[in-house]
């Protein structure tokens, strides 16, 4: 393979911003210098574009196998890529759900075949298969989870059985990472506004019904328990502003035996928005009030809260334009996670060393992922270009996303991913794809 280098980009990496040029040898970055001259190499010129380490997402539904008539693992790894994301963490409620260890190294191997971007699955853990679940090898996988293993039944949320997270806590050694949100609030919530509006339950009352109750109560509980265990423990989807301020920010993030996120829906959206755009908002955790969405960023700032994730979970338009109840929750997010972040760089909310420290370097440190996540010689070569002054808008004719729609139909994004290379691979193009280089299984280092 020949050398390639990307000349005179503004390198955004560990909270600085210098112009420079990086050198790619194969699948590693060789070498990072004000200025590289080779022959023979193989030149981008990037000069006025920013080089980000790619946004490692440690939480997305890429539905495969058993549900791909929303998605699947190469739709969304490519929208993925096509979004700057180079590598991500997939969640366990696939069908089957991935309760054993032969079920996870499947995905695996589906992945291997299928995959654009890097990848890590989470074990799956519900009340059932405990011992299967502490088997997990952390230097192999990226943690445990019960994320989306509700949606078969009330009473998988872990955080609402606090018996078995002491069983689970006490003896664990991997990361676990949980969804909080109290199942019998949000219950109770759903009946009053059941016999209010019948069948018509507005979607402004999601965020009333998944209440801040419902989460600030289950993750006040995880807490309490997660304290006294030391685990190392993290919690996906942060949603309230109540509940980030429950988190340590004196601790560096690679100490830290507690980490939380948030996701870029909760950090965009609040709701104001519900009337807008109804079901297309629909997450769970809901999206919650204009307070809860700008306290998430300042404790993003903060380091209250390390990283953001998309949870990216695509349903079809069908599954979507259904009445409140019926209308599942989630959406697609991969694609515009990064440029929807940008917009708030614009508006000088959050600057780009921040971005990178939330979406790449942490997201690196909580999973002690090997290699990655830092653009520093030696390391893998996931990087991505990006035109901060390219505005695009999203129409039907450029969402990547095998369900076809998003949140964002419509939207003027200023900024956009111009190049993404996994793995030294220039993977995507200025809308163009390089597909014969697959992403690779992401490796860990042992939890301390
Ligand atoms: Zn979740």
């Amino acid at each position: 393979m020949r050398k390639k280098v990307i000349k005179n980009a503004f390198i955004v990496n560990e909270g600085k911003i210098i112009p420079g040029d990086v050198l790619i040898n194969g699948e590693r970055i060789e070498k990072i210098a004000s200025h590289i001259s080779i022959t023979n190499e193989d030149v981008s010129e990037a000069a006025g574009t920013y080089l980000l380490p790619g946004f490692i997402d440690d939480q997305v539904h890429f539905r495969d196998p058993g549900l791909t008539h929303k998605a699947d693992i190469y739709t969304e790894s490519r929208a993925a890529i096509a979004g700057g994301i180079t590598s991500y963490m997939d969640m366990p409620n696939t069908v089957p759900n991935t309760l054993t260890q032969t079920l996870l190294e499947e995905k695996y191997a589906l992945a291997a075949k299928k995959s654009l971007a890097n990848y890590s699955f989470f074990m799956g853990i519900n009340r059932d298969n405990l011992e299967e679940a502490l088997k997990t090898n952390h230097e192999d996988i990226c943690g445990i989870t019960d994320d989306g293993l509700y949606f078969s039944g009330e009473g998988n949320i872990l955080a609402n059985q606090p018996d078995y997270l002491e069983k689970l806590f006490s003896r664990v050694e991997t990361l676990v990472a949980l969804h909080s949100e109290d199942e019998s609030i949000i219950h109770q919530n759903f009946l009053k506004y059941q016999d209010k509006y019948g069948e018509n339950i507005p979607f402004s009352c999601h965020h009333l019904i998944r209440s801040e109750e419902a989460c600030l109560t289950a993750t006040q509980r995880v807490l309490d328990i997660a304290r006294k265990y030391q685990n190392r423990l993290h919690f996906f989807h942060i949603s309230t502003l109540a509940e980030a301020q429950l988190f340590d920010n004196k601790t560096p993030v690679s100490e830290k035996r507690i980490t939380a996120e948030a996701c870029i829906h909760h950090l965009y959206f609040s709701d104001e928005d519900y009337e807008k755009y109804g079901a297309y908002i629909k997450w769970n955790p809901a999206i919650k009030t204009k307070n809860d969405k700008d306290g998430l960023l300042n404790a993003l700032i903060n380091n209250k809260l390390d990283i953001i994730a998309t949870d990216h979970a695509p349903h079809t338009i069908q599954e979507k334009n259904q009445k409140y109840k019926q209308s599942m929750s989630g959406g697609p997010l991969v694609q515009h996670a990064l440029p929807a972040l940008l917009e708030l760089f614009h508006e000088r909310k959050i600057g780009l060393e921040k971005i990178v420290e939330k979406t790449s370097h942490h997201v690196a440190e909580i999973y002690r992922i090997q290699e990655r996540g830092y653009i520093r010689e030696g390391y893998f070569a996931d990087l991505v270009l990006i035109d901060l002054e390219s505005p695009w808008k999203v129409s039907t004719d450029n969402i990547l996303y095998k369900c076809s729609w998003s949140p964002f139909l419509n939207q003027t994004f200023k900024s956009k991913i111009a190049k993404t290379f996994v793995n030294g691979h220039l993977a995507y193009d200025n809308g163009f794809f390089s597909e014969e280089i697959h992403g690779k299984r992401l490796k860990f280092s042992k939890i301390r």
